[in-house]
């Protein structure tokens, strides 16, 4: 199989997202965001291409420009007219003013290119086996940008034009950076890992964020990789579904409105499976249902506190009525001291039987612990009980537009 770090991920955050693009191939609008975060890389691609005759900053901020899509462009360009995420005139403005105050500030910066770029947009493809099925997949990148440094080692620089910023303990242990490295070993193989920088330039933040290579997070990402494959691999032929995981990742999907998740906002389907008069009704009376449920919950406490007063006052044990009896039932919950039955089960060999992680206190501590650990816990993970269940929000969501519709071939 042949695939990338980005495909990787997207599978991770999405498995439907990751069926759409990589299996489907099916082509969405780029999102805004995608198209503001391209335009810039290439913009700096072409101040780098000419060393050492670089350009003037009005000439970088003209080739911006130039290649900016206009608002009719852009809303033209989309694949699929049901796609279609136009562009308001004042987002446009505020994205172009963005990224030429960002390209500004990095160009003086740069100024007077004192560095050595070796490579741009450099392109590599890993081979990476997996030893248990014997079979060989390909693991293929771009590198933004690779310097050669004054002391003979080298640094790898990916651009972000993201806000979000990681902590130095995520970098050091980022895996679509170790991938770089591996890739650039790949090309010159006498270079050793701590030979390589690995740099996360924010373009927002005019901040250059740093690690160096390290075997182990290599050999991580290997796994990681293949991992994912063969996860891939295990659902297509088990005929699995990819599911769709909304998240805020949405906002910026092309997809939604044929996932499965969303597709209900766009097009509103009849099914004899639902009641007579549609979806509509049959979703108002769930709802309903669901809030006369909560008011039942309520009512029901009330009574059984009620009751249970009654019946201590009394001192009865069980009430009788025309439908059936009410029994009153002391209930005992203990509490042991586990280190004395650690002592007492050992030698039995028992100890171990009684231990069972707790998933809910187990995603609790998720948070608090390192990235890498997180990650080694995750990939302990196995499917143990597979079943659907209806959760109800009333949080509001933002229709979508009006000419967003999903053609009937979907
Ligand atoms: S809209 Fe959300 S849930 Fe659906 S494919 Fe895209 S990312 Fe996944």
């Amino acid at each position: 199989m042949r695939t990338s770090y980005s495909a990787i991920q997207t599978y991770l955050q999405c498995p439907q997202r990751y069926e759409f693009q990589e299996m489907q191939k099916i082509r969405v609008p780029k999102s805004r965001e995608a198209i503001f975060g391209t335009l810039i890389h290439s913009t700096l691609h072409f101040m780098f291409k000419q060393d050492p005759l670089f350009p003037t900053l009005e000439e970088v901020i003209a080739y911006f420009r130039e290649h900016w899509p206009d608002l009719e462009t852009f809303n033209k360009d989309a694949a699929h007219d049901a796609l279609k995420q136009p562009w308001a005139e004042e987002d446009e403005k505020a994205y172009f003013e963005q990224g030429v105050k960002m390209l500004k500030r990095f160009y003086e910066k740069n100024v007077p290119w004192n560095f050595h770029i070796v490579d741009l947009e450099s392109r590599f493809e890993l081979a990476l086996t997996d030893e248990k099925t014997g079979e060989t997949h390909v693991a293929a990148g771009i590198i933004d940008r690779i310097d050669k440094l004054d002391d003979g080692t080298y640094e790898i620089i990916d651009y972000k034009t993201g806000k979000r910023m990681p902590s130095q303990d995520s970098l050091d242990q980022d895996l679509q950076l170790s991938l770089y490295s591996l890739g650039l070993q790949k090309r010159w193989p006498h270079l050793k890992p701590e030979d390589i920088k690995l740099s996360l330039y924010f373009l927002r933040h005019e901040e250059k964020l740093s690690t160096v290579a390290h075997q182990d997070t290599a050999e991580k990402i290997k796994k990681h990789i293949l991992k994912t494959i063969a996860d891939i691999q295990e659902r297509t032929k088990a005929g699995k579904e990819f599911e769709p995981i909304p998240s805020a990742l949405c906002n910026w999907c092309g997809y939604r409105p044929m996932c499965p998740a969303w597709r209900h906002l766009y097009k509103k389907e009849t099914s004899p499976l639902l009641a007579a008069d549609g979806a509509d009704a049959a979703i108002e009376k769930y709802f309903e249902l669901k809030k006369a449920e909560k008011q039942l919950a309520v009512e029901v406490k009330i009574l059984q506190d009620q009751i249970k007063a009654y019946m201590d006052q009394e001192h009865l044990t069980r009430i009788f009525g025309k439908d059936g009896t009410i029994s009153k039932k002391l209930i005992q919950r203990y509490a042991y001291d586990l280190e004395k039955i650690k002592e007492l089960l050992l030698p039995f060999n028992k100890w171990e039987a009684i231990l069972k992680a707790d998933e809910t206190k187990l995603k609790k501590i998720l948070k608090e612990l390192p990235e890498h650990i997180r990650n080694a816990i995750m990939e302990t993970r196995r499917v143990a009980r597979e079943y659907t269940a209806l959760s109800v929000s009333t949080k509001p969501i933002e229709k979508p537009q009006e000419n967003a519709t999903v053609p009937d071939n979907f």
